[in-house]
């Protein structure tokens, strides 16, 4: 009977491109059966040009306050649902490279802000005056001093083979990303993070068709920018080693009812998987794309059937961006889970104070009323 979803709680008050307000979202999700509920809203970015498209007016101090003003809000529903509904607060990461990266470094602060003190400490401070960035075309593309070689701090390159010489360079400039998104982790408490790749290089790859099309020009093609889509996926596993990882196979986000891989493609996503089932990272199997009319379910059916043979373990995620989306698709998700071979669908619970991961048999899984 537990019925549960760890990726979603979007919402317009945290949120540009969500809608409704967090209480009605938890409430819904009560409402529908949940016996548990995560909620993973996006991380702040910290440089003026990773913000979002709907974010154009705002600079990364307005983002960090948010987030901070949403894990308080988190924690209160939490404790107001107690006893009927085990809430966990956690955010959905993004690779988006801390200010010192940058060019930005020493500009001086544009917003004084309540929030996370430590992240606080370096983040606004390093941010340009909102106007000093140009507007045009940031909806597609992030500012291009993602380029910028990094701070050598070691983070970046961890334990991956080959070090960063010969790789491509959309993935070779992260900079300490991880460690900022662990520091937010630890400073705000979160019970858990979902890693997820939202962009390639410089580009959104879940934005628009035409995005992602620019996208795969810049790279020199669809199976290059998806060779670095999945080569992301790992390096993020391996660096920020999240509880879940978020729709691993969203660079295939407009492709349709059949999308198809290449070979090569299969190795990059073979890679992937084995990332995931050597960090124990759990895979969010999420309902997004068929509440949107966007093709299977993430990831699909094919790679679930190689996660299950690996042994990578699977949770659910409504990935809701309202209260109208909280637990659309689920009951699809279970399908497919199951129809990939997986006898028992995992879930996040609280034991002796720890955050632990259960699992539930996949014919027990389902709403509570
Ligand atoms: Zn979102
Ligand atoms: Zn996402």
């Amino acid at each position: 009977m537990p019925w549960f979803s760890f990726h979603g709680g979007h919402s317009s008050e945290f949120c540009r491109h969500a809608g409704g307000r967090l209480e009605e979202i938890v409430q819904k999700a009560y409402e529908a059966g949940f016996t548990s509920l995560g909620v993973s809203e996006h991380a702040p970015r910290f440089r003026q040009g990773d913000l979002y498209h709907d974010e154009q007016d705002l600079t990364p101090g307005d983002l960090l306050t948010m987030f901070e003003a949403y894990r308080v809000r988190a924690r209160e529903l939490q404790k107001e649902y107690a006893g009927r509904m085990e809430m966990f607060v956690g955010f959905e990461s993004e690779m988006m490279p801390p200010p010192e990266v940058g060019p930005e470094a020493n500009k001086p602060a544009p917003h004084s802000h309540a929030g996370l003190s430590a992240a606080a400490e370096v983040s606004p401070e390093a941010a340009p005056p909102a106007g000093e960035m140009p507007t045009t075309n940031m909806a597609l593309k992030r500012d291009a001093r993602f380029f910028e070689p990094p701070l050598n701090d070691g983070m970046a390159v961890s334990a991956r083979s080959g070090g960063g010489a010969d790789r491509p360079k959309a993935t070779a400039v992260v900079g300490n990303w991880a460690g900022r998104m662990k520091e937010l982790k630890a400073k705000g408490k979160f019970d858990y993070v979902v890693g997820s790749v939202h962009s390639v290089g410089d580009y959104w790859i879940d934005y628009s068709p035409q995005a992602t099309a620019e996208a795969a020009e810049a790279l020199g093609g669809v199976e290059a920018l998806r060779g670095a889509y999945f080569r992301q996926v790992v390096e993020m596993i391996e660096d920020l080693r999240p509880a879940i990882v978020g729709h691993l196979d969203l660079i295939r986000k407009f492709d349709g009812q059949h999308p198809e891989f290449s070979k090569g493609t299969w190795l990059e996503i073979d890679r992937a998987l084995q990332a995931a089932h050597a960090y124990g990272c759990v895979l969010d199997v999420n309902a997004a794309p068929a509440r949107r009319g966007l093709g299977p379910i993430y990831p699909m059916k094919e790679i679930l059937r190689k996660a299950c043979a690996m042994g990578v373990r699977v949770t659910l995620g409504d990935d809701s961006h309202g209260p109208a989306d909280v637990g659309v698709g689920l009951d699809q998700a279970v399908k497919m889970i199951g129809e990939a071979g997986y006898r028992c669908i995992n879930y996040l619970a609280r034991w002796e104070g720890s955050v632990v991961w259960e699992e539930a048999p996949i014919e027990t899984v389902y709403p509570a009323k």
